[in-house]
């Protein structure tokens, strides 16, 4: 069962912010190569990019993305000079993330102008992997599309299908843009990758893995390939105050654990493609109950991802 949070705009979730880090538009903010399980049903490695660009549009509550981003317009010309210097810092690898913190189809983000000197750039990958809000369908994803040689994936933030919280996420975003959004990327051979959050405010340890599961279902109903659940964290300022009220809670990684679980017995039953599911453990430690468990019970998070493969939750017996 979810309970409310107080109604927030734009404003509002402006206000409670902190100071952005210092950024530069010649250079990714982060950048790193990990393994992944790809459609293919082979583990192989992805190089990420963290874009640094003009910040996004939208303004979600749970956001805090916005920390590294530019306060205007991407200059031309930068966004080209951060991927070649990105992929001069890393190995090779047959797959890219290009993410930008925000939406790739943004022409103030990403100026379209840049997109065949990206194009030139990430031709010597097999999969192109960028993220946009669902509404902002345009033809420059046509368009950078038709200029790469690899298939582009567009990864989708649903957040939640929970009626009472998405609504209340300040995304202006309901279950019925997402489904649009997948079947226009769809029918446009474009593959639909999904964000799922794990507990947003409002929600309980036990209804946030239940709306969690929910949402990878519908994600996966709705044609996407995989989908990747985040656990939702403090750090945006609105959060941290939502946090000390008492509306916020993180999840326990226990509770990631189980989404994971049933996400994948959802995977499994699916004909077409090979659908995954993922858990982001970027600082995954946060969300441990025992420490001494935590070390084991991530690199079990870890290897599930991997090999799409249930494995027992390692525990000391302190849960
Ligand atoms: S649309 Fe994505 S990047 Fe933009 S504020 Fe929402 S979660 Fe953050």
């Amino acid at each position: 069962m979810s309970s409310w949070f107080p109604d927030v705009d734009n404003e509002a979730v402006l206000r409670r912010r902190g100071p952005k880090q210092p950024v530069d538009p010649t250079r990714p903010y982060a950048w790193l190569v990990e393994a992944e399980r790809s459609a293919r049903g082979v583990i192989e490695d992805v190089s990420t990019l963290f874009l640094t660009n003009r910040e996004c549009p939208f303004r979600c509550v749970f956001c805090d993305l916005w920390r590294q981003t530019l306060d205007g317009p991407t200059p031309i010309g930068a966004v080209p000079e951060q991927i070649r210097w990105g992929l001069s810092q890393l190995p090779a690898a047959p797959h890219i993330k290009l993410y930008n913190s925000g939406n790739f189809f943004d022409p103030l983000a990403i100026p379209p102008v840049d997109y065949p000197a990206i194009a030139e750039l990430v031709a010597p990958f097999e999969t192109v992997i960028v993220e946009n809000h669902p509404r902002l369908l345009n033809q420059h994803i046509i368009a950078f599309r038709d200029l790469i040689s690899a298939q582009l994936e567009v990864a989708l933030g649903l957040e939640t299908v929970d009626p009472d919280i998405l609504p209340r996420l300040n995304k202006r975003l309901t279950i019925d843009d997402f489904r649009s959004a997948a079947e226009w990327l769809r029918t446009r051979d474009v593959d639909v990758r999904t964000f799922v959050m794990l507990k947003l405010p409002g929600q309980s340890e036990d209804s946030a893995v239940d709306w969690a599961v929910r949402s990878i279902e519908l994600a996966f109903d709705c044609g996407a390939h995989c989908c990747s659940v985040i656990a939702a964290r403090a750090g945006n300022g609105l959060l941290d105050e939502w946090q000390q009220q008492g509306w916020f809670h993180p999840p326990r990684l226990q509770s990631l654990y189980e989404v994971l679980v049933q996400g994948l017995a959802i995977a499994g039953g699916k004909d077409a493609g090979i659908p995954r599911v993922f858990v982001d453990l970027w600082d995954a430690e946060r969300l441990a109950t025992c420490p001494a468990c935590a070390p084991r019970q991530i690199a079990a998070l870890r290897r599930m991802n991997l090999h799409q493969m249930v494995e027992p939750w390692p525990t000391c017996g302190c849960e």
